[in-house]
């Protein structure tokens, strides 16, 4: 059973809707156990064409998956609401990340863990400090360290609550 951090990111649609989607989606999936979720900021893009604010939160979990099967798992999840999207909206509704994986370093074609950005982005050290004040990014340390190093000032709070399924209420 391996440790794992997911950044989960949404600008199109209702994004709140979409974050606890994808909670409910990856919490559904065999072999993952979701059993912490951050609060939700609104972040100001980086990078990228001009675009609106994105909701980001940060979900700790468990998992028996290989590292291919736990990505393809966040895949399936990702394009269960694209197709959405592809319908109805941009081309950007919900991206899961996979930030970390206990203290691994996985440098495959498909897969780079812990996420090579991580480090360097307020949208995905703030709410991960959030959720796990302890983390830490393998090769780069303490999140708590990285965020006093980073611009986090178009990340703000928010009010939307994400509820992992059967943990009885709002984390
Ligand atoms: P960024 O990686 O800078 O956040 P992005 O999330 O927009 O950009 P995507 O288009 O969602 O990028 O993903 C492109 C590819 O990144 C995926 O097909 C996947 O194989 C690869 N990838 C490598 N490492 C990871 C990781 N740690 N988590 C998720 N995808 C990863
Ligand atoms: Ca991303
Ligand atoms: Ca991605």
């Amino acid at each position: 059973m391996r440790r794992m951090a997911l950044a989960l990111g949404s600008n199109m649609g209702d994004s709140a809707k979409l974050l606890q989607g994808a909670i409910d989606d990856l919490a559904a999936v065999d072999g993952i156990d979701i059993t912490a979720v951050s609060a939700v900021f609104e972040t100001d893009p980086v990078g990228g064409p001009e675009q609106e604010p994105y909701l980001n939160a940060v979900a700790i979990g468990r998992t028996v998956l290989d590292d291919a099967s736990l990505l393809a798992a966040t895949q399936r999840v990702e394009q269960g609401w694209h197709r959405v999207r592809e319908v109805r909206w941009g081309p950007r509704t919900l991206d899961v990340d996979i930030l970390a994986i206990d203290d691994e370093m996985i440098l495959t074609e498909d897969l780079v863990v812990p996420h090579p950005r991580a480090h360097v982005r307020g949208f995905v050290l703030i709410p991960w400090l959030d959720v796990d004040p302890d983390a830490v990014i393998a090769g780069r340390g303490r999140v708590e360290q990285l965020v006093a190093a980073v611009d986090v000032t178009g990340v703000r709070t928010t009010s939307v609550v994400l509820v992992i399924p059967g943990h009885g209420g709002a984390q």
